[in-house]
């Protein structure tokens, strides 16, 4: 029998389609959390120099209790795999199985002859097993796929004079505790500790790993590397995740994965005809079900993916492993092994229906007042993993200078008086790109729920069933004075603002805003869109009370270049802002707080 040592999870799952459930891949999470993609992004600016693995080697032996010339930071645990193959002498080596195949490829790619040893459900190491003169011998512990976690007491008993013992550890940070670890393990002759930050960082695509041995072992495998084998973002990511609050944070997240996996064997163990490897500990379970290979075909046709066991020596085509994932999604799992179960046994009749096609998503995202720099942090990921951007005329040009090649830019402007795209034709361009499986940014100035129809937009897309989601931005209603100094509160000033749209005159026939309390109801008034109807307005606010000599302000285009700032009092605006020959887009603020202006114009 042969089996495809290079099948890995990965190969069964579509990143493209957001619908489908992977329970194939067995990484924790989908993306490194928040604070760790900040460090890898102010390492960014770091990527002129040369990588130097010091600090991260340093951190990494301060976590495990070891002394630095124990630790070989390494390009994932794939590279240290492959180090051992190409760099141990050994005549005979073992690799205990069913277990990540990775190591068994590596020695085999380096053209080195491999014994397997197989363990027979469910799975416990039986050290008798291994043959007295293997010099090297590869387990992994806790073992995927059997998710068993073997003694620390039983591997150690594996160890002899002149062996070397590998241990792959790669999900040992996934069990609360890290219990059984040889990691911090010094008295081991020939022990070889291999570890990664893939599986509970989120960090597959970076590449970083690491071995513990003793300095002689070390400075082999290290004489084989190439010259800087390890970039200088992986370095920084080992290094923040080996300091003592990471290892604190990994520790709380396998405490909850360990009760999720609680729940998700119950319910597992409850479906009819599936069995369940007792006594796993890691974050995938393994199932053994009767027609394997067409259990996993129905699951997939129901979007969900597991991992096949056919390519793993031990297992076979009725043996699947499944990641553990949140409860929410144990009824769904439960539901497609069941029916599942149902198809398969049922004669089949029907011919099957095919997938449905994925759906796109479209994403509203406040683009901020002006200034590419003035979006939020999670608006710009959005922006730059869109296929099709639908940008307003607000919006910053320089924005959507560089998005990805490839990338739809559809110009929405919405200049006054000519306008290019009519509301209608937008949401039909938002609806129709991402039902074609297109993910969508709508990028809208300011925050695209003040006066910008973000709601709207989000309602056609409901209707349609298209998922949506909304990232806010700073709207020029407290961005535009902020950034010319204008304040809109003050103690002892204001202690109100209202916003207010002035696209219609007091009295308009279509205004649902009641000027005359606005008047004098709050201290500071915020203005937007008012330039066109600005004398009108200015009139009927004297003429209803508010005091000639109210401090007020005009921004023009705040955040960008062209940001203009224009003061004078209430009675004397009209006059100023003809004299500035002010143009939209503007802010004005009309309140005693703005006597307190200490101007403010952005750096170049
Ligand atoms: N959603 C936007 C507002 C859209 S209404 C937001 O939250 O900012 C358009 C009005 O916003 C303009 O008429 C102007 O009053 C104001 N505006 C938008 N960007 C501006 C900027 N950079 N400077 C000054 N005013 C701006």
């Amino acid at each position: 029998m042969t089996f495809d040592l290079h099948h890995h999870g990965d190969a069964d799952v579509d990143p493209t389609d957001a619908g489908q459930l992977d329970l194939a891949v067995n990484v924790r999470r989908r993306e490194p959390p928040e604070w760790l993609v900040a460090r890898l992004h102010d390492g960014l600016r770091n990527l002129g120099s040369y990588p130097r693995a010091d600090a991260a080697t340093a951190a990494v032996a301060a976590r495990h209790g070891r002394p630095p010339g124990e630790v070989l930071v390494t390009n994932g645990a794939a590279e240290a795999f492959t180090l051992i193959a190409r760099a141990l002498p050994f005549t005979r080596a073992v690799c205990i199985h069913p277990s990540f195949t990775g190591p068994e490829a590596a020695l085999r790619d380096a053209a080195r002859d491999v014994e397997r040893v197989i363990l027979p459900e469910p799975f416990g190491l039986d050290p008798a097993l291994v043959p007295d003169d293997a010099d090297l011998v590869v387990l992994g512990n806790p073992t995927n796929p059997t998710g068993r976690l073997h003694p620390a007491a039983a591997i150690a008993g594996l160890a002899r004079p002149g062996r070397t013992l590998v241990v792959d550890e790669a999900f040992a940070d996934a069990i609360p505790g890290e219990p059984e670890s040889l990691a911090g393990c010094t008295d081991i002759p020939g022990l070889v500790v291999v570890r990664s930050l893939t599986k509970t960082w989120g960090l597959a695509g970076l590449r970083v790993g690491y071995v513990l041995a003793a300095p002689d072992l070390i400075a082999t495998l290290a004489a084989a590397q190439p010259e800087w084998p390890v970039n200088s973002l992986a370095l920084d990511a080992l290094e923040a995740c080996s300091s003592p609050e990471a290892v604190a944070w990994a520790d709380a997240q396998a405490r909850v994965l360990a009760e999720w996996r609680r729940d998700f064997v119950a319910a597992l163990a409850a479906v009819p005809e599936v069995h369940v490897v007792d006594g796993g500990a890691a974050p995938f379970v393994l199932l053994r079900v009767p027609n394997g290979e067409q259990q996993r075909e129905r699951l997939r046709d129901q979007g969900i993916v597991v991992r096949r066991g056919d390519t793993f020596p031990g297992l076979g085509p009725d043996w699947v492993r499944l990641a553990v994932v949140a409860p929410e999604q144990h009824e769904r799992i439960v539901a497609g092994l069941r029916s599942a179960h149902a198809a398969a046994t049922a004669v089949a009749t029907e011919p099957r229906r095919g997938v449905a096609r994925s759906r796109g998503t479209v994403t509203l995202v406040g683009a901020g007042p002006g200034g590419a720099d003035l979006i939020t942090l999670r608006g710009w990921q959005a922006l730059h993993q869109a296929d099709v951007v639908i940008a307003d005329r607000l919006a910053d040009d320089s924005l959507t200078a560089e998005l990805r090649p490839g990338v739809e830019l559809i110009d929405a402007g919405k200049a006054p008086g000519r306008h290019q795209l009519k509301q209608d034709e937008i949401n039909a361009l938002i609806v129709d790109r991402a039902a074609a499986g297109a993910t969508v940014v709508r990028l809208k100035g300011g925050d695209p729920y003040v006066f910008g129809r973000g709601n709207e937009e989000v309602e056609v897309c409901a209707a349609a069933g298209i998922e949506c989601v909304v990232v806010p931005g700073l709207s020029s209603v407290t961005a535009a004075p902020a950034l010319a100094g204008v304040p809109i509160t003050r103690r002892g000033l204001s202690q109100s603002f209202t916003v207010v749209s002035g696209h219609l005159p007091p009295g308009h026939e279509r205004s649902q805003i009641d000027w005359e309390r606005l008047a004098t109801s709050t201290d500071t008034l915020v203005l937007l869109m008012a330039v066109g109807q600005l004398p009108e307005i200015v009139d009927f606010l004297l003429d209803h009370g508010r005091d000639s000599e109210t401090p007020s302000s005009v921004i023009e285009s705040a955040g960008t270049a062209r940001q203009r700032l224009t003061l004078a009092p209430l009675n004397k605006l009209v006059a100023a802002c003809e004299e500035a020959e002010i143009r939209n887009p503007a802010v004005i603020v009309v309140g005693a707080s703005v006597a307190a202006t200490i101007p403010n114009q952005p750096r170049p």
